[in-house]
């Protein structure tokens, strides 16, 4: 068997790939009693003392490397630290590892790296360390960013993917679909003069309003895979399901019309800028108010809540129900 596309696109072949061939091999997988590679979160903690040490690692690999809303640099940064920030923590500083193709332009580069800066601004995150690698040119396709995210935490405030409880309400922070379908729709030649751009950016802002009100039981980034692999991941981990209101869920109009005509369904597609929190039922109102408050989170709603189903059950706009599966992969390669 060979690898393909699809084992990278965050869906179920991603999942089968990590846990039959990466989970069984590796006997270490996490140290004093943290959350470790087991959990499969979006990163992972080592307790020391009164804190846990927050970690995570991001591998970007996104064609094109200049797309409308974004950039490689932008995505390498915003990326990383939204994974320390769904665990509950403020991200505080970045490595970054760059293998660069032979002949790439030098202005392409200062210009990923100012928006790395300027997204670490934005994040308010320092990059403390890296390395900077050359491959031959036929080798590489052009660039290959790395970066390892870190954050400290107070024992006991690690927010995981997998604390749902039956009731528990769903907020989503804003609009489905924006990072896939501008990157798929750039792809297939409608160039920078469009509607549609990426959300890529971090969200640390969101997370950080939405736990000054507290009763955050669950936190996830909805990526690769989209919304309906975060939900679906959420609730098996949970061992619940979930009741979703498919009215509930923005999806701006241009992302709506691309999706139909590419025949792409916007809750597959990975998003990079939004995040989806499992909240007390009692505390998700002031919670949904502080999050429209901010600029990334003005379109925020409460989507659905958690049930003892073991699916995630779709309500749609014409009163039925469906099943809202995983993914088996992202219909977008290659999104981040
Ligand atoms: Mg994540």
């Amino acid at each position: 068997m060979k690898i393909d596309m699809s084992h990278g696109a965050g869906g179920e072949m991603m999942q089968s790939l990590i846990s039959s061939i990466i989970l069984q091999n590796i006997n270490n997988k996490s140290i004093n009693g943290g959350i470790g590679l087991e959990e499969l979160d979006d990163g992972a903690t080592i307790p020391l003392d009164d804190y846990e040490i927050v970690i995570t690692t991001d591998g970007h690999t996104v064609d094109p490397i200049f797309f409308p809303g974004g950039d490689i640099g932008r995505i390498s940064i915003a990326g990383t630290v939204n994974d320390i920030a769904v665990m509950g923590t403020k991200p505080l500083a970045l490595t970054n590892s760059m293998i660069i193709s032979e002949g790439f332009s030098m202005e392409d580069l200062e210009k990923i790296i100012k928006s790395m800066d300027q997204t670490c601004q934005e994040a308010d995150v320092s990059i403390v360390t890296g390395d900077t690698k050359v491959m031959e040119k036929d080798k590489l396709d052009k660039i290959i960013i790395s970066t390892t995210g870190i954050g400290i935490a107070k024992k006991g405030d690690i927010i995981t993917d997998s604390g749902l409880e039956i009731g528990d309400k769903i907020i989503l922070s804003g609009s489905i679909g924006d990072h896939g379908i501008a990157i798929m729709s750039y792809r297939e030649g409608f160039g920078f003069e469009t509607d549609l751009k990426s959300d890529v950016g971090p969200i640390w802002n969101i997370v950080e309003e939405a736990m000054k009100i507290g009763g955050i039981k669950a936190m996830k980034d909805p990526t690769r895979g989209g919304l309906a692999n975060t939900l679906n991941e959420m609730s098996s981990k949970s061992k619940l399901g979930m009741l979703i209101d498919e009215d509930k869920v923005p999806i701006k109009e241009p992302v709506h019309a691309v999706s139909e005509m590419l025949g792409i369904d916007p809750y597959e597609v990975a998003n990079e800028g939004k995040v989806v929190l499992g909240v007390e039922a009692e505390k998700a109102d002031q919670i949904l108010d502080a999050i429209k408050k901010t600029e990334n989170g003005k379109d925020a709603q409460i989507i659905g809540e958690v049930t003892d189903d073991n699916h995630v059950i779709m309500k749609t706009s014409l009163g039925g129900k469906r099943i809202l599966e995983a993914p088996i992969a992202d219909p977008v390669p290659r999104v981040c």
